[in-house]
C-alpha cells in the first residue's frame, strides 16, 4: 500500500448466505484486500478470506431496516479509503446489482474518478430458489420471472410498482424485501387478477443451515409465514414452480440439515470436518478446545534430529507430531526428506501430512487408526526386537506403543514435539449457547479436546451439554468423555472426521425415525 498509488474499490457480490457460493474471483478478490466494508448479511467466513492486517468494517446494512450507516457515509468511506492508496472490497449480499445499492455506489466511485470493478455474486434469487428446491423457470409451469422490491409501501397511492400489472405479468413472481408489506402485497396480487390458489412460498434465511420454507397458496400465505414465525431475510415466490419444492427439495432433505453442531479441534485441523458437516447440511460450530504450543524442552527432540540416522523407524502417532518435528528439524538445518528408515504412520490423514513433510510411508494400519491398530500392524509386519524406534509426540501422550514396542524387545526413544493448551478465552458465549439449548450436537476428537471443554462448564452448562448428542472420536476419547460425566451417545466404529460425520448422519436418520414412529 502506497499513499502516492490511488487505490481501486471491488464490488463483490458475496452471494445469499452459504459461504461456498462466493465466485472464485470473489475469494481473490478478499484475499488481495487491505480493507473489506461489508454488511451485517454477509458471511463471517468470508471474512476470514482477507488477509489478517486488513481493515473490516461493518456498516450494518440489513437489506431494507434502517441502515445503521447512511449511505452517503458509506460512499465517503469507499471513496476515502481508495485514496489513501487501499484496495477496498466493498462486499455485498448476493448480488451487488440486485436491490444491493452497488449500482448508486458504483456511480459514486465513478464521480469521484476512482477506479472501480463489479465481482458479480449469486443473488439470493437464484440462489435462494436453488436451495428451496424452485425452479425460477421450468418448461411446465413457468416461461418468465419477474423480481419486485416488496420495500415500498404499496398501500401509498404515489407509489410506483405497478402491483396490478406485475400481478399477472410474469409467471414466476420473486419479492424481496417483502415481509414486512407480505399482506398488502398479497392483496394487491389478487386486486390485480392472480388467481389466489397460486402455488407460492417464503423462503427465510435461505442456503443456510437455518433455512426455513413455508408454502401456501397465495391467499393463505401471509396468515401461514406469520403464524410459523418468518420474517426478514427472506423471499416470496408465487407461481406454479413452488408445486416442483415437493419433488426438488434438496438441501433441506440432506441428513444433517438445520443441526447445529459443535466442533472443538483446532480450526488448522477441523477443515475435513467442518467440510463434512456442510455436506451433509449441518452448522459447524467451531469453538476450539485446544491449542498448540511449543513442548516444555526441546532438548529431547533436538537431540534426535541431531542423531536421525541412528534410528530404524519413525512413528507419527497424529498429523500434528510430525508437523512440529519437521518444523524444529527444518529450524535446526535438517531435512527429514533425508531420513532413510521405515516410517509408520497412525492412519490417513498422519500419512497424509508425513507425505507433505517429504518422507516416504511404508506401514499403515488396516482398521484400527490409534496407537493399538498401530502396534498390531508393526507386529504383524516385522519383529521389531533390536531395532530402534523414533516416536515425536505430545507431551502427556499415551504409553501403550512404547510400552508394546519395549516389550516385543525394541528402543523407543520418544520425544516431545508440541504441548496442547486450552486457549484462551473463559467460554462463557459457550456456556450460554448450551444453556439456550442452541447447540445439538457436541463432537470431541481428543481426550484434551474433552477436558477442556468440560472445564469450562459450569454445573448448568454441563446438564444442557448432556442433553445434546455427545459423539467421540474413538474408544480413548469415549473414556475421557465417561470421566468427566459426559459419556458419548456415539463413538463410530473407525476414527476420521469423514467416518465421525457419516456415522452421525446415521444416527440422527435413525432417531429421525424413532420420533416418527412415536408421535
Ligand atoms: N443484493 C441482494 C439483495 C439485497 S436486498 C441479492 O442479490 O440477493 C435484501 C433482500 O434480499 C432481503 O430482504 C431478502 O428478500 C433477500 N435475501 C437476501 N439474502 C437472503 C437469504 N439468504 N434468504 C432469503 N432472502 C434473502
Amino acid at each position: 500500500m502506497s499513499a502516492a498509488r490511488s487505490g481501486r474499490v471491488l464490488l463483490v457480490g458475496a452471494g445469499p448466505g452459504d459461504p461456498d457460493l462466493l465466485t472464485l474471483r470473489g475469494v481473490e478478490a478478499l484475499r488481495a484486500a487491505d480493507a473489506v466494508v461489508y454488511d451485517a448479511l454477509s458471511a463471517t467466513a468470508l471474512l476470514d478470506l482477507a488477509p489478517r492486517d486488513a481493515l473490516r468494517i461493518d456498516v450494518g446494512k440489513r437489506g431494507h431496516d434502517a441502515p445503521t450507516r447512511p449511505q452517503e457515509e458509506i460512499t465517503e468511506l469507499l471513496v476515502r479509503l481508495a485514496r489513501e492508496g487501499r484496495t477496498v472490497v466493498r462486499l455485498k449480499g448476493g448480488d451487488p446489482f440486485v436491490f444491493g445499492r452497488g449500482g448508486e455506489e458504483a456511480s459514486a466511485l465513478a464521480l469521484a474518478d476512482i477506479d472501480f470493478e463489479v465481482v458479480p455474486g449469486v443473488s439470493s434469487v437464484v440462489g435462494g430458489l436453488a436451495y428451496a428446491g424452485i425452479p425460477l423457470t421450468d418448461r411446465r409451469h413457468s416461461a418468465s420471472f419477474a423480481v419486485v422490491t416488496g420495500h415500498k409501501d404499496p398501500s401509498k397511492v404515489t407509489e410506483e410498482t405497478r402491483w396490478g400489472e406485475l400481478a399477472v405479468a410474469a409467471d414466476t413472481l420473486v419479492i424481496m424485501m417483502g415481509m414486512s408489506n407480505l399482506e398488502s402485497i398479497v392483496e394487491k396480487l389478487l386486486a390485480g387478477g392472480r388467481s389466489p390458489d397460486t402455488p407460492s412460498a417464503v423462503v427465510m434465511e435461505a442456503t443456510l443451515p437455518a433455512q426455513r420454507v413455508v408454502e401456501a397458496p397465495l391467499r393463505e400465505l401471509p396468515a401461514r409465514a406469520r403464524a410459523a414465525g418468518l420474517g426478514a431475510p427472506a423471499l416470496v415466490v408465487v407461481g406454479d414452480v413452488v408445486k416442483l419444492r415437493q419433488q426438488l427439495a434438496w438441501f433441506e432433505r440432506r441428513p444433517l440439515f438445520g443441526r447445529r453442531v459443535l466442533v472443538t479441534r483446532t480450526a488448522e485441523q477441523a477443515g475435513d470436518m467442518v467440510a463434512a458437516l456442510r455436506e451433509a447440511g449441518a452448522e459447524p460450530v467451531l469453538e476450539p478446545m485446544i491449542r498448540i504450543a511449543p513442548p516444555d524442552s526441546w532438548s529431547a527432540a533436538d537431540a534426535a534430529i541431531e542423531s536421525l540416522s541412528a534410528f530404524d523407524v519413525l512413528l507419527v502417532t497424529s498429523a500434528n507430531a510430525i508437523r512440529c518435528f519437521a518444523a524444529r528439524a527444518a529450524e535446526r538445518g535438517v531435512a527429514l526428506g533425508g531420513f532413510r528408515g521405515r516410517v509408520v504412520c497412525v492412519g490417513p490423514k498422519s500419512a497424509e501430512a508425513t507425505l507433505a513433510e517429504g518422507l516416504p510411508v511404508h506401514t499403515i494400519p488396516a482398521e484400527r487408526f490409534d496407537a493399538e491398530g498401530m502396534l498390531e500392524a508393526i507386529l504383524r509386519h516385522a519383529p521389531p526386537e533390536g531395532l530402534r524406534f523414533l516416536l515425536p509426540r505430545a507431551e502427556s501422550a499415551r504409553e501403550v506403543l512404547p510400552d508394546g514396542l519395549r516389550a516385543a524387545g525394541a528402543r523407543v526413544d520418544c520425544v516431545s514435539v508440541y504441548r496442547t493448551e486450552s486457549p484462551e478465552g473463559d467460554g462463557a458465549a459457550l456456556r450460554e449457547r448450551l444453556c439456550r439449548g442452541e447447540l445439538d450436537v457436541l463432537t470431541f476428537t481428543s481426550p484434551s479436546t474433552a477436558r477442556h471443554f468440560a472445564a469450562r462448564l459450569d454445573a448448568a452448562a454441563l446438564e444442557a451439554a448432556r442433553r445434546c448428542l455427545v459423539v467421540a472420536i474413538g474408544p480413548v476419547t469415549a473414556e475421557a468423555l465417561g470421566g468427566l460425566g459426559l459419556a458419548p451417545d456415539l463413538v463410530p466404529e473407525r476414527a476420521g472426521a469423514e467416518e465421525l460425520v457419516a456415522a452421525l448422519a446415521e444416527r440422527v436418520a435413525s432417531l429421525g425415525v424413532e420420533r416418527e414412529g412415536a408421535s
